[in-house]
């Protein structure tokens, strides 16, 4: 991208008054961690391994919860470090440039970029808490992978005897309507919407940009592929996140 278009994005950024952004698995990839509906993801080469994301196979087949605590003690996920990328949404965080940031990754880089966690919402949950889906108990995710390499196939929850799975939003599963409202609250109200390293394929994160649009909004789409907002949005960039990013936030 050439630095006209990143000193208007920047210029955007800094008469801003309310910064809203969008961010999808695309800004994780550069962490090492899979996509999961890309032409190389997870879901894509192997349809089996989307059951044990779906609530549904989840509660009624002890197998699949077998495999899922396999995947997750195997995952990725847990080891990963934020990139260049997450590290940029900070900066511009204390330049003042963030409002809110909705994001649809459940592996918590936001968070460990240093991101503050009042602004940050994680609208299909997080992989660093188990919850028990019968009572609710919540807990840190490590506490009940110890218990799986210790030797519990599918640990149960110790206060009620329920079933444990992570605190992410499974396929079936109702998103937390209260992160859902504030998401699009923070969308109606942004003067600047920031879509990043997402598809915009996926309801309901891809009605926050529309929402954002309706109500006067400048959209930047940052995305390695093409999305359905591009030919609505004022911007589009196709560079990589982890070198776009810190090179426009640098500017505001
Ligand atoms: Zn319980």
């Amino acid at each position: 991208m050439n630095d006209d278009d990143l000193e208007k994005i920047a210029t955007w950024l800094r008469n801003a008054d309310r910064v809203a952004v969008l961010t999808g698995a695309g800004i994780s990839t550069e962490s090492g961690i899979p996509d999961f509906r890309g032409p190389n993801g997870v879901w894509t080469k192997n349809p089996a391994a989307e059951k044990t994301a779906t609530l549904q196979y989840y509660m009624s087949d002890p197998a699949v919860r077998r495999q899922a605590w396999q995947n997750r003690i195997n995952s990725g996920v847990f080891d990963a470090a934020p990139n260049a990328a997450h590290r940029a949404l900070v900066d511009l965080e204390h330049k003042g440039g963030l409002h809110t940031l909705v994001t649809q990754n459940i592996d918590g880089l936001h968070h460990a970029a240093g991101q503050s966690p009042e602004i940050v919402i994680e609208i299909h949950g997080n992989v660093r808490e188990a919850k028990c889906m019968a009572c609710g108990w919540r807990g840190p995710m490590h506490e009940t992978l110890e218990r799986v390499r210790a030797g519990e196939e599918d640990p149960a929850c110790r206060l009620c005897g329920g079933i444990l799975k992570s605190a992410t939003i499974s396929f079936g599963e109702n998103l937390v309507e209260a992160d859902l409202h504030r998401s699009q609250l923070a969308a109606g109200r942004a003067d600047l919407f920031l879509a990043i390293g997402t598809s915009l394929a996926v309801y309901p994160a891809a009605a926050l940009p529309e929402i954002a649009i309706r109500n006067g909004a400048r959209l930047v789409v940052l995305n390695a592929e093409e999305t359905p907002f591009d030919p609505v949005a004022d911007a589009v960039v196709r560079d990589q996140l982890g070198e776009v990013l810190p090179a426009v936030v640098a500017l505001v």
